[in-house]
Formats: C-alpha cells, structure tokens, sequence
C-alpha cells in the first residue's frame, strides 16, 4: 500500500515524501481513509505506530478549503483542536502539523501551561486554524477569551487514556461544552480501559473503530528483559548494563520525582552523562534535558511518567524501567517510547523483591511471561531466592505482603492545572537529604557529567544538581 492509494492530496503527498515516509504505517493506512470521509474515529495505537500522522495528514485535506494567506485574523479561524496530556506531546503534534502542512496555508499554534501566557495570547489573537493544546491552558485562554472555539469542526483527543489518568475529564468536559456540536472527532488510546470506552460514547458518534495491535499490547518489536535484583543493587546494575553493554542512548523510568533525581545524581558520579525529567522541572529544564538527549550530549535521561509522556525520540534502542510502574498501562506507555516506526527496542525491567505484583500484573496484561535475565555479580540476595520459587509455580506463603502498598505516596503528582494552582507536592521523604529546599549552583548538564574528580559540594545538595535553578515555580501537568 501507498500513500497515494488513501486519496491523499499532492500538496501531503509531497510532504510526505520530503519525510522520506515510503508507505503508509497500519494505524494510518486504516484510519486516513474513514477521517478523509469525515467519520468519527476511535483508534487504539500506542506512540510510536505512526499515529500522529494518522490524524494530522487527513486533518490537514479536511481543512485546506481554509487554507489562505490573507493577514486578517478573521480569515484564521480555529477549526481544529487537538487536545493532549502532557506540553512535549503537545509540542511534538504541533511540529508533526507543520512538518506535514508546510505546503498548505494552514496557520497552527500550541498553548501549554508552564509558560508566559502572552505570546500565546499575540499568537491567538493573529489567528490559527490549527490549535493543539492541554486542557488547563486552553481553560485559561477560554476564561481569559483569548480564544474562540465556535469554529471548531475538527477535534482530537490524544492519548485519551492518560488523559483520563491524569484527571483531565473534567477539564475535557468543559472544553467540549464550548465546541460546536456539530464536528468530526478522533480519539486516541494506547489503552482500552471501561473508561476510554465510556468517553468515546459520551463524545464519538458511530465511530469507526481502528485497532492496529492486540488490546493492550506491546510493539512487536520490543525484545523484553527483566533482570531479578536486590532493590539496593539497582543502581550498579544499571550503571554495569549501561557499560557492559555500551548503551548510548537509554531512557530510565523512575517512578517518583525524588527517585529520578536521585538516580541520574548517582550515574552521574559514576561517570555517565544523566539528566532527570520530571514535572518539578521547568518546561524550559525539560526542553533542555531532552534536546541533549536527543543530541547525544546525555546518554541516560532519567524520567517519570508524566515528563515522558508522548516522547518522540528517533531510533531509541533502550527503555529500563529503574523502577516497575504501578499500572501495568504504564508498562506499556514506557517502552512504547522504543521500537517506534517499526524499529527494533529494548525494554530492561529491574525488578526488586517487593515489586512481584507490579510484575505479575505486567504479564497478565500483555499475556506473556518476560523473559528474565542474571548478572553474575548481581545475583539476588536469599530473600529473593523464593522469587525463583514462585515464577516456577510454587508462591510461598505470603509473599504478596512485601508488596509496596503505599508506594503511590511518591508517585509524582498527576492533578492537571496550567499554572492556575502552585502543584500539590507530593509526600516528602523521609530521609531529609531529598526533602530540604536547595540552592544549586547551576552547572550544565554536561558539567556534571564530566565532573571529575568529584565536586566539593556538600553532600545534601544533590536533588537538583543536573538543572539550573528553579526561578519560579511552574505547574505540574499539561
Ligand atoms: P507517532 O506514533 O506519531 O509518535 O510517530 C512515531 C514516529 O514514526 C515519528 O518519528 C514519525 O516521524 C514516524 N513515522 C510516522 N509515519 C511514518 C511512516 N509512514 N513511515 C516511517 N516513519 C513514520
């Protein structure tokens, strides 16, 4: 199949080739021609199958009849709105909109929290017909009425699921009490829960359903790995797999803010250029961290589900999950991050002895064991040895106690806002090294990762060491 057998038009078409796209990826080849109908879509594809493109090249057909060049803000109207859950996914789609409308005349902006609001407002005001947004900033621009919506007639809720994850439904529900009812609209999911379904009733009418992998599923092309490891040996670990096996370029998933910090300080001091992304980072510290990833400069960004959510990085051969995620969803969102476009990733788990239930619910999802992994140094300390036991078959008594149950007091915080509300901080820990306020002084982040010999600062003050000072507090989600 190509792209010219979806009845795209030569203007995409040529944007298309100028990607060096060849053919068509599943999820686009069966959802382009329902939304070039203009039906409603709901679509299972997780990041990483191409999905982006699946909505935003027949988005772009529907609307070029706007297309104009004309500098009258009356003639750029906002027909479109793509609503996402986190500011890098929101910025990504935005530049997919460019990339695959610059030969059409069709004006897109992007408004996310944790910014200055004004240029937005400039930008708004100037007028765009493509606007792709997070729910908290979009609701300050609807209360400030520094947008319109009363044109929309083309809506995309992405990554719907976390969305929902996030708390966003009430937001989402205010911003579609204002869209005309009279639209086309898209949903994507990487997950189906009973959630994602009621929502795709409450809002999708007849939709076409496209699924392009197994409910729930991995990309195929991930090999799996879990490696059985005393909690407190993580981190060699880590720092032993990154070397032995010359990773360059690894995405590390933490679950909690503290943590991540915590764990790129310490690849760091151990030589490995590391920085951490999470939503106590400005957005700024965020753009940055990921520009030197991408760049080479770091080779390990450490994250937390929210920072990573929607990441786009070409060719990422490695996704370790430092910690198992408390959702198995979640599983799958983080190593949806490798093995994109039909490439081929790895996903490494390290798994401790009070995270067998986060396993367990892991495999029940995607219906198959992980194939686990020794390190001969690294071999599980005796109270793991039972681990062995139950994977045979053979659970010994009680074992479920040792899972974590307040483990979510550190989850990081997930309550969307825009910056109307400082974010809620989550529980301090209670080793005061990570809870005291600090005063960084600012190396980059290539700086730390050179550091050598070790800097003289005092020892405390390391949460924070890899990013400049925080100068005001920004918000937490979008
Ligand atoms: P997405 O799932 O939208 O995040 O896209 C994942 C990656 O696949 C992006 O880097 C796209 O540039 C790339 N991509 C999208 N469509 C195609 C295609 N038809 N052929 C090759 N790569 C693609």
């Amino acid at each position: 199949m190509s792209f010219s057998n979806l009845g795209l038009a030569p203007e995409l078409l040529q944007a298309i080739a100028d990607q060096g796209y060849t053919e068509p990826t599943p999820v686009q080849a069966k959802a382009i021609p329902p939304i070039l109908l203009g039906q409603d879509v709901m679509a299972a594809a997780q990041t990483g199958t191409g999905k982006t493109a699946s909505f935003t090249l027949p988005m772009l057909q529907r609307l070029k009849e706007f297309a104009n060049n004309s500098v009258s803000p009356a003639r750029h109207q906002v027909r479109a709105l793509i609503l996402t859950p986190t500011r890098e996914l929101a910025a990504q789609v935005q530049q997919s909109v460019k990339t695959y409308g610059k030969h059409i005349a069709l004006r897109s902006a992007v408004v996310y929290g944790g910014i200055n609001i004004d240029p937005q407002i400039k930008e708004l005001r100037a007028g765009v017909e493509i606007l792709v947004a997070t729910p908290g900033r979009l609701l300050d621009h609807l209360q400030q009425k520094t947008v319109n919506l009363s044109q929309v007639q083309f809506l995309v809720l992405d990554e719907a699921d976390r969305m929902l994850d996030m708390g966003f439904l009430p937001d989402i529900k205010r911003i579609l009490s204002v869209l005309p009812a009279q639209r086309q609209s898209l949903m994507f999911s990487a997950t189906y829960s009973d959630d994602i379904r009621g929502l795709a009733k409450q809002f999708l009418k007849n939709p076409v359903n496209v699924e392009v992998a197994r409910r729930n599923s991995t990309v195929e092309t991930v090999t799996h790995l879990v490696y059985h490891v005393d909690a407190n040996a993580k981190r060699d670990l880590l720092t032993h797999l990154i070397r032995s096996r010359d990773m360059r370029q690894v995405l590390v998933f933490c679950n909690t803010k503290i943590g991540a910090n915590r764990l790129a300080y310490k690849l760091a001091k151990d030589g490995i250029a590391a920085a951490a992304i999470h939503s106590d980072r400005t957005q700024g510290e965020r753009t940055q961290a990921l520009a030197e990833f991408k760049e080479g400069r770091t080779r390990v960004l450490v994250a937390t589900d929210v920072a990573a959510r929607g990441l786009d990085i070409e060719q990422l051969p490695f996704v370790i999950n430092f910690d198992l995620p408390g959702s198995p969803e979640d599983y799958v969102h983080r190593i949806g991050r490798t093995a994109r476009a039909g490439l081929s990733g790895e996903a490494i788990a390290l798994m401790a002895d009070d995270e067998r239930d986060k396993l367990d619910a892991i495999e029940k999802l995607l219906k198959f064991k992980l194939p686990v992994a020794e390190v001969e140094d690294f071999k599980r300390s005796p109270a793991l040895r039972g681990e062995a036991r139950h994977r045979e078959g053979r659970r010994p008594e009680g074992r479920r106690e040792h899972g974590r149950r307040d483990e979510n007091r550190h989850r990081e915080d997930r309550r969307p806002d825009s910056g109307r509300n400082p974010p809620a901080r989550s529980a301090q820990s209670a080793d005061p090294l990570f809870s005291k306020p600090y005063n960084p002084p600012a190396p980059t982040l290539t700086d730390v990762a050179n550091a050598a010999p070790r800097p003289q600062a005092p020892k405390k003050q390391v949460a924070a060491l890899f990013l400049p000072p925080v100068a005001e507090k920004q918000d937490i989600s979008s």
